[in-house]
């Protein structure tokens, strides 16, 4: 696919390149140091007293504030989604549960996708509840209407996750936006599949949040979440919340998540293609009922994930023709010698898991019609991918 939202003229790629450094170099070098700390020095008391008064403005005042390596990474999270700030967390976990901590008081009333992302269900099915909190799940594929009837007085936060978790329903973010911003709701969106081919602030959304453990990180070795948002107000909440929750965001995860970031552009795109080639490939086999790709045209929703994505990351589902038992499907799995089993994605190595059992829903079925098996592309050879997933299918039965 093309570059994407070209900014000033600039392709993804170069700004990958350059975001966050200007500033942040260390006597000549490239990128920005490590700095881990605690205490900040000052000069002298009155020093001291100035800086308590400007606390989000970069002023370093203690380690929990950040410092020059999470700056540098705030900068580039902040140009990947086309937002103005974005707060550093240390989970993309965390990254979902701060910003709906920080808008729902007792009380209030929560909008969740039933495809949403099972620990965000977890901490509203939990604290939340606890706190007085109640959620409603929706059909991820509702329309405007349909979410307007579901708003309350107390209805606050209209949440998004577009496509879905395991299911990959893609969302009509803009229309769910306008029937939530007509009746002063928050929207919120966990963009982690979009990363940068879905411009969140461009279709309505106020917050949005990614787990950089995914294609930022890149290499399965860093957990990071990060939480953007498109004005100060919204940041001043979202920056209050973490703050007071004690969030933070460690120097050595962010830099690891800087490198990712440099070479990110490029793994996304070579990922898309090898993801869409694999896609193609489980289409065409006769074990295979449906592919779960929304790049792909046979996706219910295609036309709307063409409407409002540049691209897609390399994370589909794959749901196998409905006579094939869990034991049949758990055998195709295991006999993968460059797949590995386990959850996350966005790194480097593909891996496959077993999901049917996994997903929990409550507004719509969990049911698609087979077992499922979601699948993650990574940098391999495509062609050694689908030889090996050629051998795993031959171990089904006929
Ligand atoms: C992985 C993931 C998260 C959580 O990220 P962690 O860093 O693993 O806590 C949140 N949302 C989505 C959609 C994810 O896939």
């Amino acid at each position: 696919m093309a570059d994407n939202n070209a900014k000033n003229g600039q392709g993804f790629a170069t700004r990958m390149s350059h975001a966050g450094r200007a500033g942040t170099r260390a006597h000549g070098f490239v990128n920005p140091g490590v700095h881990r700390g605690s205490t900040v020095l000052h000069p002298n008391s009155e020093s001291r007293r100035a800086f308590q008064k400007d606390k989000w403005n970069r002023v370093m005042t203690y380690g929990t504030a950040g410092g020059p390596t999470q700056y540098a990474l705030e900068d580039v999270v902040a140009e990947i989604e086309g937002g103005t700030r974005c707060v550093l967390v240390g989970t993309g976990l965390a990254a979902v549960t701060v910003p709906l901590m920080a808008y729902l008081k007792t009380g209030d009333h929560c909008l969740m996708p039933d495809s949403a992302y099972g620990p965000a269900r977890n901490v509203c099915n939990g604290l939340l509840k606890d706190w007085g909190v109640e959620t409603t799940y929706y059909d991820p594929l509702i329309d405007e209407a349909g979410i307007r009837a579901l708003i309350r007085p107390n209805t606050k936060v209209v949440y998004t996750e577009s496509p879905g978790s395991h299911t990959f329903e893609v969302q009509d973010v803009p229309a769910i936006a306008r029937a939530a911003h007509a009746a002063g709701c928050v929207v919120m969106m966990d963009n982690t599949w979009g990363i940068h081919h879905f411009m969140p602030f461009q279709h309505g959304v106020d917050v949005s949040i990614q787990a950089l453990t995914k294609y930022v990180g890149g290499h399965s070795d860093v957990l990071l979440g990060s939480i953007t948002v498109n004005s100060e107000k919204d940041y001043e909440i979202v920056r209050g919340a973490a703050s007071q929750m004690g969030h933070f965001a460690a120097p050595d995860d962010c830099w690891l998540a800087l490198r990712g970031a440099r070479t990110m552009p490029i793994r996304l795109k070579q990922q898309e293609k090898s993801g869409l080639e694999v896609a193609h490939w489980f289409e065409n086999r006769p074990e295979v009922q449906s592919v779960l790709h929304p790049a792909l045209p046979s996706h219910p929703q295609h036309a709307l994930w063409k409407r409002d994505f540049t691209g897609a990351c390399s994370l589909f589902g794959v749901v196998f023709k409905p006579h094939y038992t869990e034991a049949d499907i758990f055998k195709f799995i295991d006999s993968l010698k460059l797949f590995g089993i386990g959850a996350s994605w966005g790194g480097f190595e593909s891996l496959a898991l077993p999901t049917t059992g996994f997903i929990t829903r409550t507004a719509t079925s969990p049911d698609l019609g087979g077992f499922t098996v979601r699948i993650h592309i990574g940098l391999e050879d495509v062609g050694d991918l689908i030889a090996d997933l050629t051998q795993g299918l031959a171990t089904l039965p006929k």
